[in-house]
């Protein structure tokens, strides 16, 4: 799950990380308002939308010299001028994808005097089993090109959950950060009470990019990139309420209410699949046949008639999606449930797209004569590779 820059700084100074004063606004008229509770003479406009690059991003409504998604203002009319440039308009980034995200709210702070600019994020590394620490004096810039231009200036520490971080991490991301004296000491603090807050809140990813010293000796963290894992939201009511669904797929939304595991991609063959493993290998095996999965949908072990109705009208809500693949073993879920929600569910919306139906496990011949009994055109399938190539080609005669 995640939230914006301007949830995650407040909830990191929560654990004591310094930041700079700042408001969110969802007006022209807050964002002023927002900066005249700061001191000035320096205010940063911040575009809150959940995905990185705002800075160099371009608004698709403005002109192509315009400048980014979050911008410096020296006076309250500038403020003015970049809130009403920002609010409505659709930033595009190198992470939202050319269709950009529309901005319904800005971050107003306290600008911040930049003598250097530092990249540190914390992240769960499935391969180790721990804690990564990423720290690198090439600060304000996109990671992955550091990575692969200059390799040598990232430094990956790994925290041993069982120990926490240490005096000795600490120590050794400031000296990767080429700090001193009290500087390093403020890196220190601030690295600690970063994994405190890491670690208190279940988080997957916390990228502070940058985290900065400024002209006058602070080390303030300028920008936060926050993602929790989604499972531990149960046990933090209060973050999880800070969950903007305005940001996420409508579809993935809705999905989440029926309680399905439900990702949108870019190809047209909707799938239908119960079992996480499963799904990804009947994505696999579309992808092998030369077609692309519209999606991903794990409806689950125990899925009712209602649920795969629900998950029906997701796929075709789709107008990619040139045909479904429903791929189902019924063990828990036993066949003829899942072919009566079929059923239901494709005479309910009206099916106009080719379906492909591969079933087995309990009841499958049940299963399958519900199928070949509705009067539906429900191609079946004998097995995975079957129903793959079939699919494949059903939606190959629609285009
Ligand atoms: P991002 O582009 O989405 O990563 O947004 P950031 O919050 O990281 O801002 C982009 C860049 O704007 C930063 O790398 C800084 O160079 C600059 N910036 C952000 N806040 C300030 C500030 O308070 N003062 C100054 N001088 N520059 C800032
Ligand atoms: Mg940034």
């Amino acid at each position: 799950m995640n939230i914006h820059e301007y949830q995650a700084k407040e909830l990191l100074a929560k654990f004591g990380v310094a930041i700079p004063a700042g408001y969110a606004a969802l007006s022209v008229e807050e964002a002023v308002e927002a900066a005249k509770r700061l001191p000035g003479p320096l205010y940063v406009v911040k575009s809150q939308i959940h995905a990185g690059g705002r800075g160099k991003g371009k608004f698709k409504e403005l002109p192509a010299d315009a400048k980014g998604g979050v911008r410096l203002a020296f006076s309250l009319d500038e403020v003015r001028a970049h809130a009403t440039d920002m609010l409505g308009n659709t930033l595009v980034t190198i992470q939202t994808g050319e269709a950009g995200k529309q901005v319904n709210r800005l971050y107003i702070t306290d600008g911040a005097d930049i003598e250097k600019e530092f990249y540190l994020s914390l992240l769960v590394d499935r391969k180790s089993s721990r804690v990564a620490m990423i720290v690198s004096t090439e600060g304000g810039m996109d990671i992955e090109t550091v990575a692969h231009d200059t390799p040598e200036k990232i430094t990956t520490l790994t925290i041993d959950p069982a120990t926490g971080l240490t005096d000795a991490d600490a120590k050794k991301a400031s000296a990767a950060l080429k700090l001193e004296g009290d500087l390093a000491a403020q890196a220190e603090d601030t690295v600690k009470k970063l994994y405190e807050a890491f670690i208190a809140t279940d988080m997957e990813m916390c990228e502070i990019n940058p985290l900065v010293q400024t002209k006058d000796g602070k080390i303030l963290v300028l920008d936060a990139k926050v993602a929790f894992d989604g499972n531990a939201m149960f046990r933090h009511k209060d973050i999880a309420e800070l969950r903007d669904v305005t940001e996420e797929d409508p579809a993935e939304v809705e999905a989440s209410e029926y309680d399905l595991a439900y990702i949108k991609l870019d190809g047209n063959i909707g799938c239908m699949v119960n079992g996480a493993g499963l799904a990804m290998a009947t994505m696999d095996i579309i992808k092998l046949n030369g077609e692309f999965p519209a999606n991903f949908l794990d409806v689950g072990g125990g899925a009712s008639k209602e649920k795969v109705t629900a998950a029906f009208k997701i796929i075709l809500k789709d107008p990619a999606v040139k045909g479904i693949l429903v791929n189902i073993f019924g063990g828990i879920m036993k066949c003829d449930i899942i072919a009566d929600g079929i059923v239901a569910a494709a005479k309910e919306v009206n099916l106009s797209v080719p379906l492909v139906v591969r079933l087995e496990g309990t009841n499958v011949e049940q299963g399958k004569k519900i199928l070949s009994e509705s009067g539906l055109a429900i191609v079946p399938a004998n097995d995975l590779g079957d129903a793959a190539k079939k699919i494949v080609a059903e939606v190959r005669k629609v285009a």
